[in-house]
């Protein structure tokens, strides 16, 4: 250890940089204690000793002094935690050396592009007070935004210029640096090279994305433009060495002190619900930005509290992103309880119009996560009959099944049956042991196909050659990856039609009651499905064929955690590392 960190070791107190990431609580003279940030657990065993300055868990044995712990939580090398602690505690850097040169340029170049989007940000916060900003002005004050909160957020605006942050930020970099920066667009040219770079944010108000410490690493832009020449109403940075989506919390560095006071997060979608409420006095508030959380936020997240409320837009409710936030959330463990706005109000709109006292008593009156599910299977599936109640516990199971604790889903499945009026004795036990073996769905058949089996049947069942094209994706798709169908209901049929060669189909399907599905999806169709529809089909089965495995991971790794099996659990988490890079791949092929 240089002198220089052994220096900055011997200043630094431990137990105030760990709190820094986890909450801790003292735990004896010298000893605090919380929730692990390196293995999952419910009960804390990660210890911090102030006198010895170390950590220890019981749980997962790891332990070290404070730049251990920093380049394990931070995820950096040996002297960029030196240089972070340094930092944390007012302690000037000494001129840097490296152990490779390949660091050395990689912390270059992040120091640059934080030095540049400090500078960006500056700017178009100048830039936004100045007479071409009127318009962005205007909008931010319809928004109900005063001029103390949008400094607060250091709000922005681009001006209508392909080139006017450019020639302010060229002096300051080289052309690479800047193309890694994200705060430019360049147009590929006809040999394939990038051609020169131009302002990827124009006439658009910008909203700075900080980084834990709170300082800015990307932006997110509204356009000001309507009409056909808008383009999106947001436009992102891209990912770039400082910044990856799926890493950042919006607002987490102001709100996470009074997070840990408050004893809970509140979540929201949009990064304006977040800015306006957390302006209004209630800061313990962060914004997924419309997007379903990711592990990794989940468990940024977790080092914060474990106790959410949720308050995502009441038109939104039932969308993807939330709900699978959601389901996340619930997975690692959360307490999650929903806010329900009354007028179908977004939280901006309701904390304006109705005032911070009202909110704040919106929030406070949430309900836990299952007497709000119950909720909204009672009143999708209404009235008494047998049929209504089998729909309502299948809505219902899905979510009951992520739950970790075998008490809390019998309590769930309990609390379900009773509100439901599930009097049938063999109806409330059916729906209890979906509930403690995490099946999702009871096995009272109702019949019927989902949209992508239909479509899938369809495809296979294809016999003019004009279309064989569009079998064979099908086909093929399921041939290579058997794995990912099975849990469809019509998967022998499916498989049956997939290499049934030049027969008939509804031949080669013998199952009586697969037949007669097979019968039904045939029968109601008019034209055979278009190439894109099987596509987008079996891309769906694959994702939730890879969303079900890694759930399997998820319990397998917790529970190999708690018998200390730490081998099996580096075997399968790297097993779910690739899994989670199949599905990413999967995503960007998918949206390009
Ligand atoms: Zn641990």
């Amino acid at each position: 250890m240089s002198d220089f960190a052994q220096g900055v070791k011997q200043q630094a107190d431990i137990v105030k940089v760990v709190e820094g990431y986890i909450r801790l609580r003292k735990a004896g003279a010298q000893n605090y204690s919380g929730l692990c940030p390196f293995h999952n657990e419910k009960t804390p065993s990660f210890n911090v000793n102030a006198a010895r300055q170390f950590y220890y868990c019981f749980g997962c044995q790891a332990s070290g002094d404070v730049f251990t712990f920093v380049v394990k939580i931070e995820n950096v090398s040996f002297r960029e935690a030196v240089r972070i602690v340094a930092q944390k505690c007012g302690i000037p850097l000494p001129k840097r050396e490296f152990s490779s040169p390949e660091e050395a340029a990689e912390a270059r170049l992040r120091a640059k592009l934080l030095e540049l989007h400090e500078t960006a940000a500056a700017w178009f916060e100048e830039q936004l007070q100045a007479p071409e900003g009127a318009l962005a002005r205007e909008y931010l004050g319809g928004r109900g935004l005063s001029p103390e909160g949008i400094k607060k957020f250091h709000i922005g605006y681009a001006p209508d210029s392909f080139h006017a942050l450019e020639e302010l930020l060229r002096r300051m970099a080289d052309d690479a640096t800047l193309r890694a920066s994200g705060l430019f667009s360049a147009k590929e040219q006809g040999d394939g090279t990038p051609g020169p770079l131009y302002d990827r944010f124009r006439k658009r108000v910008m909203f700075p994305i900080a980084n834990e410490s709170g300082r800015v690493i990307a932006f997110t832009a509204r356009t000001l433009e309507t009409g056909e020449k808008a383009g999106p109403k947001y436009i992102n940075s891209p990912e770039t060495a400082l910044y990856s989506k799926g890493q950042v919390l919006f607002n987490l560095d102001k709100a996470k002190s009074v997070i840990r006071q408050a004893g809970f997060a509140l979540l929201v979608e949009g990064q304006m619900d977040c800015i306006s409420v957390f302006l209004r006095g209630i800061q313990n508030v962060i914004a997924t930005s419309g997007t379903a959380f990711t592990e990794q936020q989940v468990a940024i997240l977790k080092r914060h509290t474990s106790n959410v409320v949720v308050n995502f837009d009441p038109d939104a409710a039932g969308s993807n992103a939330a709900e699978k936030s959601i389901a996340l959330l619930t997975e690692e463990g959360f307490s999650i309880k929903i806010v329900t706005l009354d007028g179908g109000l977004d939280p901006d709109r309701y904390i304006r119009e109705r005032g911070v006292e009202p909110y704040s008593q919106a929030v406070r009156g949430a309900k836990w996560q299952a007497d709000y599910l119950i909720e909204r299977a009672r009143a999708a599936f209404p009235g008494g009959n047998a049929d209504q109640k089998v729909k309502a516990m299948n809505f219902l199971l899905p979510h009951i099944r992520r739950i970790p604790e075998k008490l809390a889903r019998d309590q769930f499945a309990a609390d379900a049956a009773q509100k439901l009026g599930i009097d049938s004795a063999v109806l409330r036990e059916e729906l209890r042991q979906a509930a403690l073996r995490r099946r999702d769905h009871v096995e009272v058949r109702t019949a019927g196909l989902t949209e992508v089996e239909r479509v899938l049947l369809r495809a296979l069942a294809i016999v003019d050659s004009e279309h064989e094209g569009t079998r064979r994706l099908a086909a093929q798709a399921l041939l290579q990856q058997p794995a990912w169908f099975e849990q469809l209901g019509v998967f022998p049929a499916l498989r049956a039609l997939a290499d049934r060669q030049a027969r008939d189909p509804m031949d080669v399907v013998e199952d009586p009651a697969q037949r007669a599905l097979l019968a039904k999806a045939l029968l109601g169709e008019t034209r055979p499905p278009e190439e894109s529809e099987v596509a987008s089909s079996v891309q769906q089965i694959q994702e939730q064929g890879i969303e079900s495995r890694q759930r399997e991971l998820r319990g397998l790794i917790a529970e190999a955690e708690r018998r200390g099996d730490f081998a099996e659990v580096a075997v399968l988490s790297k097993q779910k590392m690739d899994l989670d890079r199949a599905l990413r791949d999967l995503h960007r092929n998918n949206h390009q």
